[in-house]
């Protein structure tokens, strides 16, 4: 139970609009946020019949009773015409001993759902409440951000009594703020008692995909069904929604050793990541962890968060669903991949990354028929920067397509010569996966082209199946854009995806290209042979061109060969090399050839 009289300075202070009834619902108290929110300022002494239809005041009034009775509540409501509010409303001590009650409205939010005006019961509300919960709940944790600036530390510790700034009301467990306080109260006794403990940041692995798949309603379900299970942990004296689809918890770490400890914690990952059973289906999640470790990786909150977060980055990127303790290593990885984001807009802009250009040679003839532009990036401290690298990164920072359309453009000047003289028939260009789902791609595309003054026909975009398995249906309109301009396509990497048939059959595709694991199984694997028959009938039925990938050897190149592959690229003939290279190359080529 609080008391007003402690309490109103704060009240007053706040960004939330926060007010207090007496036990006869009526207001006697309001801050200034919440009559800018009721936009009546004479409230004081009515209660909410002088306000609100009925049916809205008997559902107010249920919940205050419950407050009277001593219970705290959480309620969402309708507070004004398409204005609904999630209320949190706790008991309150009044000078006469009687319990009234403090409302603080957590957050607001004006839906775009549209409510027929007879319609606007609670009831309507819960049914199509999924959508503005969430932007309550994403209101609330700008709220709880603004409500830690502007408050002072004492402050927020006297308004902690009342735990609204320290709950995530999904899943009812500590947000952010609340895990922060925790966090800092467990390194202060750590330092007294010398313990050590964990800290744990939990990643649900494509949380986007399962809220697109099943729904918001199934996305809650999932979240709320992990924080429970995490609760339910051994050894874990708190649980936190960090916010989105990411959980932070603090543990206790028994005295055994590194490798008893992940077993620990790989056994706590299989209990929390087990199917969410809802709506009559059975869910599959999986879960990324990062852990740091006091006093041994960091022993002040800032970095424990920091480290834990980074592992959790790279446990994502080594291929998710895995629980990754800090070491300096990741400390290592984690500043060369800041640097390579600081300075990749700078060498994007200033051509430090460039095309190299590797041939691709006809099967049969060896004479060359075209060139593969590959992106090349020296760092001036790091020395070269691995393409794939770069590149996820760059689409981690959103300068893919920018990266992309200047390679692209480069190229397409460079090998102007090649392709006037006929030295080279077409030049292939590699594409970023995500771009091709964007809308406009095809267009940006054809307008590089323009630029350079570049036959749409000379060019081979080469594709990655995972480009499209998301979002088929724009994949196929841009690449059909393209196809219809004459622009050749490649699908790349063949044999390592998932080799979606329905994408074979839809996409308006020229050429497959067996990735250069498969080639390099060639002599190992004696499946191999049937693998590439299987290859090429396909190929013949859907009248596509092979260029097999990564031939390094005589024997891989013969076995293509006879394969029925109609191109090759690899090492044997030559590695990527740089503009100037390649013109010395492609003239003795075309010397040996005469
Ligand atoms: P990719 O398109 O499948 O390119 C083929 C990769 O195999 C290149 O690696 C090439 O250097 C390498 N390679 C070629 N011949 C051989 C061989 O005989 N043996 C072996 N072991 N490897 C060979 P690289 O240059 O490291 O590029 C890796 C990937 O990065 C590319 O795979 C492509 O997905 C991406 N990438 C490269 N340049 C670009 C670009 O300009 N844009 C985009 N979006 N992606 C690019
Ligand atoms: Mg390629
Ligand atoms: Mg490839």
């Amino acid at each position: 139970m609080i008391l007003i009289e402690q309490l109103t300075k704060i009240f007053d202070a706040l960004p939330y609009p926060v007010f207090a009834k007496n036990a006869q619902h009526q207001w006697i108290y309001g801050n200034a946020a919440f009559e800018e929110l009721i936009g009546h300022a004479d409230y004081i002494g009515k209660d909410d019949r002088a306000y609100f239809p009925p049916e809205q005041v008997k559902a107010f009034r249920t919940a205050d009773r419950r407050v009277f009775a001593g219970e705290e509540v959480l309620q969402e409501e309708e507070i004004g015409s398409n204005l609904f509010a999630l209320t949190r409303k706790v008991p309150l001590a009044l000078p006469d001993g009687s319990t009234g009650l403090v409302g603080i409205i957590l957050a607001s939010v004006r839906p775009n759902v549209h409510l027929k005006d007879a319609e606007t019961s609670y009831d309507t509300l819960s049914l199509a409440s999924g959508d503005h919960l969430r932007q309550l709940n994403e209101s609330l944790s700008k709220r709880a951000r603004e409500l830690e600036s502007c408050l002072t530390l004492a402050e927020l510790k006297q308004l902690a009594t009342l735990e609204i700034a320290h709950t995530d009301t999904t899943t009812g467990l500590k947000n952010r703020l609340g895990f922060e306080d925790e966090l800092a109260a467990t390194i202060r006794e750590a330092e007294a008692t010398g313990k050590r403990f964990g800290v744990a940041f939990i990643d649900v692995d494509r949380f986007k995909q399962i809220n697109d798949r099943y729904g918001h309603a199934t996305g809650d379900l999932v979240l709320s069904t992990v924080g429970k299970r995490l609760s339910e942990l051994p050894d874990i004296f708190a649980v936190a929604r960090w916010g989105g689809d990411e959980f932070a918890l603090l543990t206790e770490l028994p005295n055994i050793g590194q490798a008893a400890l992940l077993e620990g914690f790989e056994d706590a990952h299989r209990y929390t990541f087990r199917p969410v059973k809802g709506d009559h289906r059975r869910i599959n999640i999986s879960g990324s962890v990062g852990i740091s470790v006091y006093p041994q990786d960091a022993t002040c909150s800032d970095d424990l968060m920091r480290y834990a977060d980074m592992a959790l980055m790279v446990a994502k990127r080594q291929g998710r669903g895995r629980v990754l303790p800090f070491d300096a290593h990741i400390n290592d990885a984690m500043s060369r991949r800041l640097q390579i984001i600081r300075d990749l807009p700078d060498a994007i802009s200033n051509s430090e990354v460039r095309p190299f250009y590797q041939p691709i040679v006809c099967a049969q003839t060896r004479m060359i028929r075209g060139v593969e532009a590959l992106a090349r990036w020296t760092h001036k401290d790091l020395g070269p920067i691995n393409p794939e690298e770069m590149f996820e990164i760059a689409h981690a920072c959103g300068l893919a397509a920018q990266l992309d359309a200047k390679l692209h453009e480069t190229a397409c000047r460079d090998v102007r010569r090649w392709l006037n003289t006929g030295a080279i028939k077409y030049l292939s260009l590699n594409i970023s996966p995500m771009d091709i789902v964007s809308i406009d791609f095809a267009e940006r595309f054809l307008a590089g082209l323009a630029r350079t003054k570049t036959d749409p026909k000379s060019i081979c975009l080469e594709i990655v199946e995972s480009a499209f398995v998301d979002n088929l249906d724009t994949a196929r309109s841009n690449l059909d854009h393209l196809h219809k301009a004459g622009v050749m396509i490649a699908l790349d990497d063949y044999g390592t995806g998932f080799s979606n048939m329905r994408a074979l059959l839809d996409l308006p595709l020229d050429k497959l290209k067996i990735d250069q694991s498969l080639i390099q199984s060639i002599g190992s694997s004696y499946k191999i042979a049937d693998l590439m028959t299987s290859i090429m009938q396909l190929a013949s039925t859907l009248h596509v061109k092979v260029v097999a990938e990564g031939i390094e050897t005589k024997l891989q190149s013969a076995f293509v060969t006879s394969a029925g592959c109609d191109l090759m690229k690899g090492y044997l003939f030559s590695r990527p090399l740089s503009f100037d290279a390649m013109n010395q190359w492609l003239a003795a080529h075309q010397k040996r050839v005469a």
